[in-house]
């Protein structure tokens, strides 16, 4: 089998680059070793920049995600038993974010490529990229026990942290730059009504929590808890006696409160690998980098690297011209950077760390109410969060 460009990985990168090049006619095939269900059970994401909605508007898959997603022009940052709200449309002249949840946009992608035919290979396993330092690049893969040789012009490695893309590049070629942070975030998906139509992040010496939200009746909450947590020791009553407790009384009087229908723990870690390019092999989305959730970036990064690789391919496809290609690398790691010191500068500022006492917590109580009274400040912090231009 042939095709232009071979996509490994059906997550919003792989699917979100795969439907621009059908759009724009260039053919692609996507390999996933997942299935389409377990795809879609995956619960990640949910607030989406001003710029992944374009691109979702760009590969014609933005018709629910209008009508649905919940357009948010600010959050509250609670901190010392008050909160205080960042006006995103006020301080970014008129940006806001949407929050619409990564499961519902996987979706979305999925059901657009469907109905337009293009190939998306699940169940597809022992996939390995060769070739990609020659012309003439290709994947191999098994499926339902027989081998199979896919052929192509690229391979674009859309297949997350864990996935074989970045395996494959030889080990001195590729920089890694790593912070493992010494906690993780215990989530909840309830159906119950948000606390607040906005987002909430407070800081309190417990350690952190966040109120987020997929709907008007779906509530997503979080709280900071140790790396040596074990879901099974939270029962749901823990989860909201403990989530009270960091919030501002208000809040927490107001928190309703119902059963969880998913639970987990998710550990928290800034990594970059440099460069994204190897030839004909592009690494794109987590494949690259992982952000901490705190900033709300590992997805908006996906979609701005795909905007980059897309603008290239076009250009190579449709100029003759490789300039796009050649820049992205540097292109997509330059805005990458930015939104890992973000959100290692948000998580910093929210979270407890084991060895922090009451001088770490007053600093960042400091921090806080400077950020949320200077004009200046709260303006950076708003236009980092609905996202820096591509
Ligand atoms: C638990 C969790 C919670 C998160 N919460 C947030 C959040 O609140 N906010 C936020 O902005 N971001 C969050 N993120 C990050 C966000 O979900 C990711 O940045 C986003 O999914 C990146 O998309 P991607 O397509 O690059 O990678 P992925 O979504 O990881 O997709 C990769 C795909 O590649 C496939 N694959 C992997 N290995 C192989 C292989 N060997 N062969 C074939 N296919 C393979 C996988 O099955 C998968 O479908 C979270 C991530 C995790 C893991």
């Amino acid at each position: 089998m042939r095709t232009q460009i071979a996509i490994i990985g059906s997550g919003p990168s792989g699917l979100l680059l795969g439907q621009l090049l059908t759009e724009a006619g260039i053919d692609n095939v996507i390999l996933d070793r997942a299935d389409r269900d377990y795809i879609l059970g995956r619960v990640r994401a949910g607030v989406l920049e001003e710029g992944t909605v374009a691109l979702m508007d760009k590969a014609k898959a933005s018709g629910r995600l209008h009508a649905e997603g919940l357009p948010h022009d600010g959050f509250s940052l609670a901190f010392d038993g008050r909160d205080h709200r960042i006006d995103l449309l006020g301080l970014t002249g008129g940006k806001r974010v949407m929050v619409y949840g990564q499961t519902e946009l996987t979706r979305d992608l999925m059901d657009r490529r469907e109905a337009g035919g293009a190939l998306t290979i699940y169940g597809a396993t022992d996939v390995q990229p060769h070739g990609f330092d020659t012309e003439k690049p290709y994947i191999t893969y098994e499926k339902d026990g027989t081998a199979h040789r896919l052929d192509c012009d690229f391979i674009a490695g859309c297949d997350g942290f864990h996935g074989v893309s970045r395996k494959a590049v030889p080990e001195g070629a590729i920089t890694g730059y790593e912070r493992v942070y010494p906690f993780g975030w215990l989530g909840i998906l309830s159906d119950v009504a948000p606390v607040s139509h906005e987002l909430i992040y407070a800081n309190h010496p417990r350690g952190f929590a966040l109120c987020s939200m997929r709907s008007e009746t779906r509530s997503r909450y979080y709280i900071q808890c140790a790396l040596y947590e074990k879901v099974e020791s939270w029962t749901d009553d823990r989860f909201w006696d403990e989530l009270r407790r960091r919030l501002p009384v208000h809040h927490a009087e107001a928190l309703q409160t119902a059963p969880s229908f998913e639970k987990s723990i998710a550990p928290l870690r800034s990594f970059v690998a440099e460069p994204m390019r190897f030839g004909r092999l592009f690494l794109v989305g987590d494949a690259a980098h992982i952000v901490p959730p705190t900033g709300a970036k590992g997805l908006n990064l996906a979609a701005s690297d795909v905007n980059y690789l897309f603008s290239g391919l076009l250009e190579h496809y449709t100029d003759r011209s490789n300039a796009g290609i050649d820049a992205y690398s540097q292109r997509a790691l330059a805005r990458v950077w930015k939104a890992v010191r973000f959100s290692w500068w948000m998580t910093t500022m929210m979270h407890r760390f084991p060895d922090s006492g009451p001088f770490d917590q007053k600093i960042q109580e400091a921090e806080l109410d400077y950020l949320t009274h200077s004009e200046a400040a709260s303006k950076a912090l708003a236009e980092n969060y609905v996202g820096l231009p591509y």
